[in-house]
């Protein structure tokens, strides 16, 4: 392993009996036993028992230290078969103590679970220390990078999209945020990058993907936050099965690359009909009892969705979209299927036009989405018509759309997959949080840094602001 000059990693330090080594890492476990004092030093590659004589006593557990040692061979009766380097230990010739640490605010041992989500969240530096969180986060890097190596393979490009942007449509309500140069007027944060990724059809890359941040400011949830990450992908030239075949390919070596066992080698289909008929849901759970305590994955495709429902009042995002009282139920932007072109196009029987939508479920969650998009300007028209927009208004919101798709934009469609989601599925993890680094808590407060925070008076004037505060309730 090419690293630090002079550092040996924990795990190198087996095959170096014999040799004097430095390593670095924390203070796992301490034992003081009169002269001696052993310890547990730990890196990103496990841990190894060191040995101080007369030193050492002074470490706290939790700190950062350096050690210069010998690497023996523990005689046989001694070997500690539970641990990786349990065949060998470290004779401390001398140390550094590289950062001390003091008590710490919650235990770095154990699965955490019992500890306040607050707590842990405040603390997330700590928390991420034990193993179970750690193994998460690689689990979480190794996926991504094996979709990555799947797509490269397959020519997709990897392009970047801006996070200051228009309202997207997605259905949910926008992040905005101010700008200080044209007063009272703001950007939003992305709810997905759907449009630019269709843009980029118009552009000629035929191929995109991106490991992509959204942002919506839904209503709070036990488990969900404002901001999630999404492997978003377009494809043009491709019809329906084409892109569920290579979502299909992609998951398939992605979810092998880590060692996770798929039920299902080709994933079924079913109809939302038949979901919503055998399930009572379009998203559920084919694993058996069994399966779950193995930690199965399955994987199941729904397709042929309505393309509108009606509006749901409570709902301020869907009776802003939804003029008319008809909404739409997954993608403005997608397709209604082939056979339902001409009642879309005539704005008949809004309820029974199906979509070209496909839902990916895995272990009883929605994984991800996608669908053949509309990329004739006048079924994108309509889709604005049915939910009751004026000529006017549809040119505001997607007039750029309606324009890229009269200058040579390729049929395409695209998907995106919830990787919080997989990443929390892959590492047998029933929260979100526990697959994200840095999650917001349930009541959407920033993991460590308070924010959402208030800022200063020139802040604001600078964006040409001011807060009115609501009357307290007498
Ligand atoms: N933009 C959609 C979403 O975020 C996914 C897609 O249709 O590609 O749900």
């Amino acid at each position: 392993m090419r690293g630090i000059t002079d550092r040996t990693m924990v795990l190198e330090a087996l095959e170096k009996v014999g040799e004097e080594v430095v390593l670095q890492g924390w203070v796992a476990t301490k034992r003081d036993h009169g002269k001696l004092t052993f310890i547990d030093l730990r890196d990103r590659t496990g841990s190894v028992q060191c040995v101080g004589f007369q030193m050492m006593g002074e470490l706290t557990t939790e700190s950062v230290i350096e050690i210069k040692g010998l690497v023996k061979a523990r005689p046989e009766r001694m070997i500690n078969k539970e641990q990786a380097t349990g065949a060998i230990e470290i004779e401390v010739k001398e140390y550094t103590v590289l950062n001390k640490a003091k008590e710490l605010p919650i235990p770095v041992e154990g699965d955490g679970k019992e500890i306040s989500e607050e707590v842990r969240l405040k603390y997330r530096y700590l928390d991420l220390r034990r193993p179970r969180m750690n193994t998460a986060l690689r689990t979480r890097s190794a996926f991504i990078q094996a979709l990555r190596e799947y797509l490269f393979a397959e020519d997709f490009v990897e392009v970047e999209t801006p996070m200051l942007t228009k309202s997207t449509k997605e259905g949910a309500r926008d992040f905005i945020v101010p700008s200080r140069f044209q007063e009272g007027k703001f950007y939003a944060l992305p709810q997905s990058p759907q449009q630019y990724k269709q843009l980029l059809m118009t552009a000629g890359v035929e191929r995109y993907f991106q490991v992509a941040r959204c942002i919506r400011d839904e209503d709070l949830r036990a488990d969900r936050g404002f901001e999630f990450t999404q492997l978003d992908l377009e494809m043009s030239f491709a019809k329906q099965e084409d892109i569920m075949n290579t979502v299909e390919a992609m998951v398939k070596h992605a979810v092998k690359k880590v060692g996770g066992t798929l039920k299902d080698e080709t994933f079924p289909v079913f109809t939302y009909e038949e979901a919503i008929k055998q399930h009572g849901a379009d998203k559920f759970d084919l694993r058996t009892e069994e399966e779950k305590e193995a930690g199965v994955l399955s994987f199941a495709w729904v397709v042929k969705f309505p393309f509108f429902k009606k509006v749901d009042k409570e709902d301020i995002a869907e009776v802003r979209d939804g003029k008319s009282g008809w909404t739409f139920t997954h993608n403005p932007f997608s397709a209604p299927l082939p056979e339902h072109l001409e009642q879309h196009l005539a704005q008949e029987n809004i309820g029974e036009i199906l979509t070209s939508q496909y839902d990916l479920v895995c272990n009883g969650y929605e994984a991800g989405g996608g669908s053949v998009r509309a990329h004739n300007p006048e079924v994108l028209r309509t889709t604005f018509k049915i939910m009751g927009y004026s000529d006017q208004e549809i040119t505001d919101s997607v007039g750029h759309m309606l324009e890229a798709f009269e200058v040579g934009t390729p049929p395409h469609g695209g998907i995106a997959l919830g990787l919080d989601r997989l990443a929390m599925i892959l590492a047998n993890e029933t929260s979100l949080k526990e697959a994200i680094a840095f999650p917001m808590t349930s009541s959407g407060r920033t993991a460590v840094m308070d924010a959402p925070s208030p800022v200063s008076e020139e802040q604001l004037a600078d964006l040409h602001i001011s807060v009115v505060k609501k009357k307290m309730r007498k």
